[in-house]
C-alpha cells in the first residue's frame, strides 16, 4: 500500500510552496491536482510522474468528490507516493478532511502537508494587515458560497471578515452585514488572483457594494473591516513619500 500526501500548494506563487511540498512533488509517482493550482508547480515533478487534473471550479465539477476519493484509494494500491495537491491549505474549504477520512477508514496511510492559505496570503500580499493593534484583534474566515446558508449576523462583531468563494454573492453579503449592524462605511477589498502576476485589488465600501457592486473577477478573497482602510493609508503614504523623493 502506498502513502497519500494531502499537500497544500499555497495561494498561487510557486515560490510560496513549502520546502516539504516541493520535495514531495519532486519524488511523487502520481499528482492529482485542482483548478487553483499554478501549472508551473507541476514542472517540479519527475518526468514519469502521472499528473491528473481532477479540479473543480464552482459548479463545473470535473470529477465528483466521491470519485476523487475512490481514485486516491485505487492509486494507493498501485503506487508508492501519491500527492493530492490542493490550492492554499488542504483543510481550508478544500474538502481535504473528507479525503483523509475516506482513506483512513480503508487503512491507507495519509500525511497532511499544510500550505499557505489564500485567506491569509491574499490580504497580506495586498498590504492589508488582518490584525492590527487597536484596530482589529480578531478575524474570521467564512465561506461566501450562496449554498452554505451563512447567517451573517453571527459575524458582526468579528473585526476582520475574510470571505472565500464570495464573489457571486457579494452584494447580498454586504446587504446582510449592514442589516445585521455593520457600519456601511466600512471598507471592503477584493483581492483577485492573489500572489500571481495578475493580482488585482478592488476597493469599495459595504454601502457601495450593497447598492452598486463593482466588477470582480474570480478567484478573489473578499476582506471586510477597518484594516482595509489601513492598507489604503499605507499605500497613500508610500506614494506620497515617492513624490517627496
Ligand atoms: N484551500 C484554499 C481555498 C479553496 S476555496 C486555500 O486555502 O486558499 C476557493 C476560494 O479560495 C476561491 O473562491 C477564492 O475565494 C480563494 N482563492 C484561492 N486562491 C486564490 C487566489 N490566488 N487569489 C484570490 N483568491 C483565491
Amino acid at each position: 500500500m502506498g502513502k497519500v500526501y494531502l499537500v497544500g500548494g499555497g495561494p498561487g506563487d510557486p515560490d510560496l510552496l513549502t520546502i516539504k511540498a516541493y520535495k514531495l512533488l519532486q519524488s511523487a509517482d502520481v499528482v492529482l491536482y485542482d483548478a487553483l493550482i499554478n501549472k508551473d508547480i507541476l514542472n517540479i515533478t519527475k518526468p514519469d510522474c502521472l499528473k491528473m487534473y481532477v479540479g473543480k471550479r464552482d459548479s463545473r465539477h470535473t470529477l465528483p468528490q466521491e470519485e476523487i476519493n475512490e481514485l486516491l484509494y485505487k492509486f494507493a494500491g498501485v503506487y508508492d507516493k501519491i500527492v493530492r495537491l490542493k490550492g492554499g491549505d488542504p483543510f481550508v474549504f478544500g474538502r481535504g478532511g473528507e479525503e483523509l477520512m475516506f482513506l483512513r477508514e480503508r487503512g491507507v496511510e495519509v500525511e497532511v502537508v499544510p500550505g499557505i492559505t489564500s485567506a491569509v496570503a491574499a490580504p497580506s500580499s495586498a498590504l492589508i494587515p488582518i490584525t492590527h493593534r487597536e484596530v482589529a484583534s480578531s478575524f474570521a474566515v467564512v465561506t461566501g458560497h450562496p449554498n452554505r446558508g451563512i447567517n451573517w449576523a453571527d459575524f458582526v462583531k468579528v473585526d476582520t471578515l475574510i470571505i472565500l468563494m464570495g464573489v457571486k454573492n457579494r452584494q447580498k453579503i454586504a446587504k446582510e452585514l449592514i442589516d445585521a449592524g455593520r457600519d456601511p462605511d466600512q471598507p471592503v477589498a477584493f483581492i483577485e488572483k492573489a500572489t500571481t502576476p495578475y493580482q488585482r485589488e478592488v476597493f469599495t465600501t459595504l454601502r457601495e457594494l450593497s447598492q452598486n457592486p463593482p466588477e470582480v473577477n474570480t478567484p478573489a478573497v473578499m476582506v471586510v473591516g477597518e484594516v482595509v482602510g489601513l492598507g489604503n493609508l499605507v499605500g497613500a503614504l508610500a506614494e506620497q513619500s515617492i513624490t517627496l523623493l
